[in-house]
Protein backbone atom coordinates (compact mmCIF):
# COMPACT_ATOMS: atom_id res chain seq x y z
CA UNK A 1 0.00 0.00 0.00
CA UNK A 2 1.42 3.16 -0.34
CA UNK A 3 2.02 5.75 1.89
CA UNK A 4 -0.53 8.57 1.37
CA UNK A 5 -3.94 8.00 2.96
CA UNK A 6 -5.78 9.74 0.51
CA UNK A 7 -3.62 9.33 -3.04
CA UNK A 8 -4.69 10.88 -5.55
CA UNK A 9 -8.30 12.24 -7.13
CA UNK A 10 -9.99 10.23 -9.54
CA UNK A 11 -13.31 9.68 -10.89
CA UNK A 12 -15.87 8.59 -8.18
CA UNK A 13 -16.85 5.24 -7.55
CA UNK A 14 -18.51 4.37 -4.04
CA UNK A 15 -18.86 1.31 -2.90
CA UNK A 16 -20.78 -0.60 -4.25
CA UNK A 17 -19.15 0.14 -7.58
CA UNK A 18 -16.04 -1.31 -6.05
CA UNK A 19 -17.70 -4.29 -4.62
CA UNK A 20 -19.46 -4.93 -7.41
CA UNK A 21 -16.15 -5.17 -9.64
CA UNK A 22 -14.54 -7.55 -7.15
CA UNK A 23 -17.08 -9.80 -7.79
CA UNK A 24 -17.00 -9.59 -11.28
CA UNK A 25 -13.01 -10.73 -10.63
CA UNK A 26 -14.65 -13.38 -8.52
CA UNK A 27 -16.66 -14.52 -11.31
CA UNK A 28 -14.30 -14.47 -13.92
CA UNK A 29 -12.02 -16.71 -11.85
CA UNK A 30 -14.81 -18.94 -10.10
CA UNK A 31 -13.97 -17.88 -7.09
CA UNK A 32 -17.11 -19.17 -4.89
CA UNK A 33 -16.21 -17.21 -1.20
CA UNK A 34 -15.54 -21.05 0.48
CA UNK A 35 -11.83 -20.08 1.46
CA UNK A 36 -9.27 -17.22 1.23
CA UNK A 37 -8.80 -15.70 -2.26
CA UNK A 38 -6.06 -16.70 -4.06
CA UNK A 39 -4.19 -13.33 -4.58
CA UNK A 40 -1.16 -14.65 -5.54
CA UNK A 41 -2.02 -17.10 -7.84
CA UNK A 42 -4.36 -14.38 -9.42
CA UNK A 43 -1.35 -11.92 -9.84
CA UNK A 44 0.86 -14.92 -11.34
CA UNK A 45 -1.61 -16.50 -13.60
CA UNK A 46 -4.38 -14.31 -13.88
CA UNK A 47 -3.49 -10.20 -14.80
CA UNK A 48 -1.33 -11.64 -17.52
CA UNK A 49 -4.32 -12.79 -19.59
CA UNK A 50 -6.02 -9.82 -18.77
CA UNK A 51 -3.76 -7.71 -19.91
CA UNK A 52 -0.89 -8.71 -23.18
CA UNK A 53 1.46 -6.27 -21.20
CA UNK A 54 1.22 -6.89 -17.80
CA UNK A 55 4.57 -6.24 -16.09
CA UNK A 56 5.18 -6.81 -12.55
CA UNK A 57 8.43 -6.81 -10.37
CA UNK A 58 9.55 -7.88 -7.00
CA UNK A 59 11.83 -5.47 -5.82
CA UNK A 60 14.09 -5.43 -3.13
CA UNK A 61 13.05 -2.76 0.13
CA UNK A 62 15.18 -0.41 -0.52
CA UNK A 63 13.69 0.44 -4.14
CA UNK A 64 10.43 1.03 -3.33
CA UNK A 65 11.53 3.53 -0.31
CA UNK A 66 9.13 3.38 2.64
CA UNK A 67 6.27 1.82 -0.11
CA UNK A 68 5.14 -1.94 -0.16
CA UNK A 69 3.63 -1.74 -3.50
CA UNK A 70 3.25 0.48 -6.23
CA UNK A 71 1.19 0.37 -9.63
CA UNK A 72 1.41 1.94 -12.54
CA UNK A 73 -2.03 1.10 -14.12
CA UNK A 74 -1.10 2.95 -17.40
CA UNK A 75 1.73 0.62 -18.03
CA UNK A 76 0.13 -2.24 -16.69
CA UNK A 77 2.96 -2.32 -14.08
CA UNK A 78 3.13 -3.91 -10.41
CA UNK A 79 6.09 -3.45 -8.40
CA UNK A 80 5.73 -5.35 -4.72
CA UNK A 81 8.65 -5.61 -2.23
CA UNK A 82 10.38 -9.08 -1.85
CA UNK A 83 9.11 -9.53 1.63
CA UNK A 84 5.41 -8.72 0.90
CA UNK A 85 5.20 -11.46 -2.42
CA UNK A 86 7.24 -13.95 -0.05
CA UNK A 87 4.48 -13.21 2.63
CA UNK A 88 1.19 -13.18 0.47
CA UNK A 89 2.70 -16.70 -0.79
CA UNK A 90 3.02 -17.49 2.87
CA UNK A 91 -0.99 -16.44 3.84
CA UNK A 92 0.58 -13.43 5.50
CA UNK A 93 -2.50 -11.36 5.75
CA UNK A 94 -0.74 -7.62 5.71
CA UNK A 95 0.92 -9.14 2.60
CA UNK A 96 -2.22 -10.66 0.84
CA UNK A 97 -4.49 -7.11 1.24
CA UNK A 98 -1.00 -5.22 0.11
CA UNK A 99 -1.28 -7.01 -3.40
CA UNK A 100 -5.19 -6.81 -3.33
CA UNK A 101 -4.77 -3.06 -3.18
CA UNK A 102 -2.21 -2.38 -5.95
CA UNK A 103 -4.50 -4.94 -7.90
CA UNK A 104 -7.47 -2.55 -6.96
CA UNK A 105 -4.99 0.61 -8.58
CA UNK A 106 -4.58 -1.31 -11.75
CA UNK A 107 -8.20 -2.37 -12.58
CA UNK A 108 -9.63 1.11 -11.12
CA UNK A 109 -7.18 3.76 -12.38
CA UNK A 110 -6.17 3.53 -15.52
CA UNK A 111 -6.48 6.81 -17.56
CA UNK A 112 -6.02 8.82 -14.77
CA UNK A 113 -4.23 11.74 -16.06
CA UNK A 114 -0.70 12.50 -14.73
CA UNK A 115 -1.25 15.81 -14.38
CA UNK A 116 -4.18 15.47 -12.06
CA UNK A 117 -2.44 13.01 -10.03
CA UNK A 118 0.32 15.57 -9.55
CA UNK A 119 -1.86 18.30 -8.42
CA UNK A 120 -4.72 16.42 -6.59
CA UNK A 121 -2.79 14.85 -3.64
CA UNK A 122 -4.37 16.29 -0.52
CA UNK A 123 -6.61 15.42 2.38
CA UNK A 124 -9.62 17.48 0.90
CA UNK A 125 -10.45 14.62 -1.88
CA UNK A 126 -13.66 13.39 -0.53
CA UNK A 127 -13.07 9.39 0.16
CA UNK A 128 -15.35 8.14 -2.94
CA UNK A 129 -12.46 10.06 -5.54
CA UNK A 130 -9.99 9.01 -3.54
CA UNK A 131 -7.58 6.95 -5.46
CA UNK A 132 -6.40 4.82 -2.09
CA UNK A 133 -10.01 4.47 -0.54
CA UNK A 134 -10.88 3.12 -3.87
CA UNK A 135 -8.22 0.89 -3.67
CA UNK A 136 -8.74 -0.63 -0.17
CA UNK A 137 -12.45 -0.73 -0.78
CA UNK A 138 -12.32 -2.76 -3.96
CA UNK A 139 -9.37 -4.76 -1.66
CA UNK A 140 -11.47 -5.68 0.88
CA UNK A 141 -14.43 -6.60 -1.14
CA UNK A 142 -12.01 -8.75 -3.65
CA UNK A 143 -10.55 -10.95 -0.06
CA UNK A 144 -14.06 -10.57 2.29
CA UNK A 145 -16.69 -11.28 -0.64
CA UNK A 146 -19.58 -9.55 1.35
CA UNK A 147 -22.39 -12.09 0.94
CA UNK A 148 -20.34 -14.23 2.45
CA UNK A 149 -19.06 -12.33 5.29
CA UNK A 150 -22.70 -10.06 6.44
CA UNK A 151 -23.42 -12.56 9.26
CA UNK A 152 -19.63 -13.52 11.11
CA UNK A 153 -17.55 -12.02 13.34
CA UNK A 154 -13.99 -9.70 12.36
CA UNK A 155 -12.69 -12.49 14.16
CA UNK A 156 -14.34 -15.10 11.80
CA UNK A 157 -13.63 -13.10 8.67
CA UNK A 158 -10.27 -12.51 9.74
CA UNK A 159 -9.90 -16.25 9.75
CA UNK A 160 -12.01 -17.56 7.46
CA UNK A 161 -10.23 -15.44 4.70
CA UNK A 162 -6.62 -14.92 5.46
CA UNK A 163 -7.09 -10.50 6.11
CA UNK A 164 -6.12 -8.33 9.35
CA UNK A 165 -8.34 -8.24 12.13
CA UNK A 166 -7.90 -4.63 11.47
CA UNK A 167 -9.17 -4.98 7.97
CA UNK A 168 -11.60 -7.64 8.69
CA UNK A 169 -13.46 -5.26 11.25
CA UNK A 170 -13.27 -2.13 8.43
CA UNK A 171 -14.67 -4.46 5.91
CA UNK A 172 -17.89 -5.48 8.79
CA UNK A 173 -18.25 -1.91 9.65
CA UNK A 174 -18.64 -1.10 6.07
CA UNK A 175 -20.85 -4.29 4.85
CA UNK A 176 -23.33 -3.58 7.42
CA UNK A 177 -24.20 -0.18 6.36
CA UNK A 178 -24.84 -1.28 3.12
CA UNK A 179 -26.09 -4.56 4.35
CA UNK A 180 -29.46 -4.41 1.69
CA UNK A 181 -27.14 -4.17 -1.49
CA UNK A 182 -24.46 -6.67 -0.21
CA UNK A 183 -27.94 -9.54 0.51
CA UNK A 184 -28.31 -8.74 -3.05
CA UNK A 185 -25.21 -9.62 -4.17
CA UNK A 186 -24.05 -13.00 -5.43
CA UNK A 187 -20.76 -14.45 -5.80
ZN1 LIG B 1 -2.31 2.75 -3.07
Amino acid sequence: MDTHDYGVEVPPKSRMDLTKDAHAVHRLVGYKGDKPFPIVDFFEFVLPLLYDDFDSEIVSTSDLGDKFGETYPDRHLIRLREEVYDGAVDGDPFSRMTIAHEVGHLLEHEGVPRALARNAASKSIPAYKSSEWQANAFAGALLMPASKILDLTPDEVSESFQVTKTAARTQCAAIAKGEKWCRALRL
